[in-house]
């Protein structure tokens, strides 16, 4: 179910593109914000309704969504997953200039698809052959640069959209953190909140190195909370297609 405002859906290209071709952010990972949209309201004690949350997907594909009131009002996928954040095998955001400049070296849509998709973010930059974030700690903390840069610019990229999400829907409850990463990497997660002290969310670094979710790992002053939320994909879409085979 498409919730985003047109705004924020729709790519500053003439409209007929948007209109014959249906060039626009689609978004993915839905199933996923909508579990733990739904869980982090429970855990909170409170209904969707009455909360703004940042839920960060965070794995090999990754996305994270601006979730006001229940409703998805961004997200960081587009017309396909390859947009956004820096992921293990695809590169998220470029200038769109990077693609002709590729054009023009002479690739082909299929080169550059392959390019983008399977052999940039972590697995491009970071130079240890894996896309894996696993790999990429150990290889940063044992002072491999290229390991290094890469977990840089995947924290970098990921604290801008939740920066920028923070400003769009008006602050947020908490910022929740789920997917293979998102759920497991502390170095990964703490790379990320100890870079959102500014919206007040403050790291708790013995319950993010120690804790498992549903928890909280930023400090009981902190004014917008952290927490892990696992995910479960799988329940979803079961909920989803019993409430539409039962549906009258
Ligand atoms: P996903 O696509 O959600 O399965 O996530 C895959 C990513 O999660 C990979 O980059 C893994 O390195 C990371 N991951 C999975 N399990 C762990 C773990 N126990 N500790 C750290 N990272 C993990």
């Amino acid at each position: 179910q498409q919730t985003m405002p047109d705004f924020a859906s729709h790519y500053a290209i003439p409209n007929e593109y948007y209109e014959k071709y249906g060039i626009r952010k689609y978004g993915f990972h839905g199933t996923s914000h909508h579990f733990v949209t739904l869980a982090t309201a429970e855990f909170l004690g409170k209904k969707p309704e009455e909360l703004k949350l940042i839920t960060c997907h965070l794995g090999n594909g990754s996305s994270i969504a601006a979730v006001k009131y229940g409703k998805v009002y961004d997200t960081t996928m587009g017309l396909t997953p390859l947009a956004g954040l820096v992921m293990g095998t695809r590169c998220g955001n470029l200038d769109p200039a990077v693609v002709l400049t590729l054009v023009r070296l002479g690739m082909t849509a299929d080169e550059i698809d392959t390019l983008l998709n399977k052999q940039s973010g972590l697995l491009g930059v970071g130079g240890i052959n894996s896309g894996d974030m696993r790999d990429i700690v150990n290889n940063s903390a044992k002072g491999i640069k290229s390991a290094q840069l890469a977990l840089d610019m995947w924290a970098h990229r990921a604290v801008l959209f939740i920066g920028g999400y923070a400003a769009l829907i008006g602050g947020a409850d908490a910022i929740v953190f789920t997917g293979g990463i998102g759920e497991n990497s502390f170095p990964a997660r703490e790379k990320i909140v100890s870079q959102l002290g500014s919206l007040g969310c403050i790291l708790d670094k013995e319950a993010n190195n120690t804790r498992r979710g549903p928890c909280y790992i930023s400090t009981p002053e902190s004014k917008v909370a952290a927490i892990i939320m696992p995910t479960d994909e799988e329940l979803m879409i079961a909920k989803e297609t019993f409430a539409v085979v039962t549906a009258k």
